[in-house]
């Protein structure tokens, strides 16, 4: 007689990589335990709640409830006061309410056949028989479940990572957000603050959600972001004048490229497997994309009944195919712009303020795929190159540079 509740796939943690991978899996008949820690999917929200359309896409979600702008472009401000405008044709990216986002993800989920428990907290697992056994805790009791298969899909502190003794990040970038009334400059702009002492190895971001309100909010790699977003409001006293902060929340971004994000029985996925926008931090596209190809290898593992690390490995091949190259270019970017200084960023931005490079940009620009702008860019300002290779030296990834820039001297 079994003593535990058996599932084919336990998922760990309902955010969007998870109900995705859950939802997926489900769909195919097997028997999946989606696990989420707090009382209610979606709540609290660290993120800003940015997204491309694709994203939407990608989820297989309708826009309805969960929308609350359309973006088409940028106003970008350095430390002395410049800034440049980029006004984009199309809606480049989309102001979301997660919390509703990550519900209604959920919610897919369960119409899909998944099981999920809410207020219930992993706290690590053990193998037995060939099958991982996870323990389970609320207010009111443990327990422990068996399953064929563990996925990992909690976030950027994973347990799960740290159980399996997966490697974690390379780098982590402390955010803050807070949800604002604030004067607005242009409904459909996103402000972005490129200052170096303020937003150390990051920047400040204000999005605009209508209605007076909006999302404002800073990065950094170093010391406190809640003291780095009272600098950036101080050092900007004209725009953040009528401020009025109503509710603050912060998290972690994860950067790098783990080696390896499964093993026997065993995937991380999103956060958890550092799938983020090193450029960014946006991690939701990443992370449902990893979760497509997780769902994709984890359905046939269980049909060929073959969970060993080996099989599993597919899903990382598919996963590196798919944005391997994208985040390197990411990480090449985020090295150049870790260099740039506060004079720097002013050149940039006298540059952004001639139409060619701004048209470019809004062109472009594609927040899932910064590096469709390195090519266009590279053209127009051969500099670059040379900034890139040092970059590239740096990291010790000439080759990408080649990649990079083929198109450019073959085209020429
Ligand atoms: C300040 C900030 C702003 C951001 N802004 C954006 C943005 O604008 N656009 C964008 O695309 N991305 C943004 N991100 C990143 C984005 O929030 C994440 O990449 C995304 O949430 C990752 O989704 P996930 O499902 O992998 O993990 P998460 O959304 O973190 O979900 C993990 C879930 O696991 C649960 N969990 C954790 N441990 C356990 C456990 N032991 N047992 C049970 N449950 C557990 C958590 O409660 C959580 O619900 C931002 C991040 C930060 C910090």
């Amino acid at each position: 007689m079994k003593d535990h509740s058996q599932y084919d796939v336990v998922v760990i943690g309902a955010g969007p990589s998870g109900s995705a991978v859950a939802r997926d899996i489900a769909a195919h008949g097997f028997n999946v335990l989606l696990v989420e820690e707090h009382q209610q999917v979606g709540l609290p929200t660290h993120c800003a709640g940015l997204i491309t359309p694709r994203t939407l896409e990608l989820a297989d979600l309708r826009a309805d409830g969960f929308v609350q702008n359309e973006l088409t472009g940028a106003i970008i401000h350095s430390h002395s006061g410049l800034e440049a405008s980029i006004e984009g044709d199309r809606v480049h990216a989309l102001a979301i309410d997660r919390g509703r986002f990550d519900a209604a993800l959920a919610e897919r989920a369960i119409e899909s056949g998944a099981r999920l428990l809410l207020h219930t907290r992993a706290s690590g697992f053990e193998r037995r028989d060939g099958l991982i056994r996870v323990h389970l805790k609320n207010e009111r009791r443990h327990e422990t479940v068996e399953t064929r298969l563990l996925v990992g899909a909690d976030g950027a502190r994973s347990g799960v990572a740290q159980w399996a003794g997966l490697p974690g990040p390379d780098e982590v970038v402390y955010g803050v957000n807070a949800r604002v009334h604030l004067d607005q400059r242009a409904s459909h702009l996103v402000e972005v603050f490129l200052c170096r002492d303020l937003a150390p190895a990051w920047f400040g971001w204000i999005i605009p959600l209508g209605d007076g309100q909006a999302r404002l909010g800073i990065g950094t790699t170093q010391g406190s972001a809640a003291r780095c977003l009272k600098k950036l409001v101080a050092a900007f006293p004209s725009r953040f004048q009528n401020l009025k902060i109503l509710e603050v929340s912060g998290g972690v971004i994860p950067l790098g490229l783990p080696e390896r994000i499964h093993t026997d029985n065993l995937m991380l996925v999103g956060d958890a497997a550092c799938q983020v926008k090193p450029t960014s931090g946006g991690g939701v596209y990443t992370g449902l994309l990893g979760a497509r190809s997780c769902a994709q290898t984890a359905v046939r593992a269980l049909e060929e009944d073959d969970l060993s690390a080996e099989s599993l490995g597919r899903y990382h091949a598919s996963w590196i195919e798919d944005m391997g190259e994208e985040l390197q270019t990411g990480a090449l970017l985020r090295k150049i712009f870790m260099r740039l200084g506060d004079g720097d960023f002013d050149t940039l931005l006298s540059l952004l303020r001639k139409q060619p490079l701004a048209r470019i940009l809004s062109r472009y620009g594609d927040i899932d795929h910064p590096s469709h702008l390195v090519t266009p860019l590279a053209r127009m300002l051969p500099n670059l190159r040379v900034l890139l290779s040092m970059a590239a030296l740096v990291t010790d990834r000439e080759e990408l540079v080649d990649d990079v820039f083929a198109p450019v001297s073959s085209s020429r």
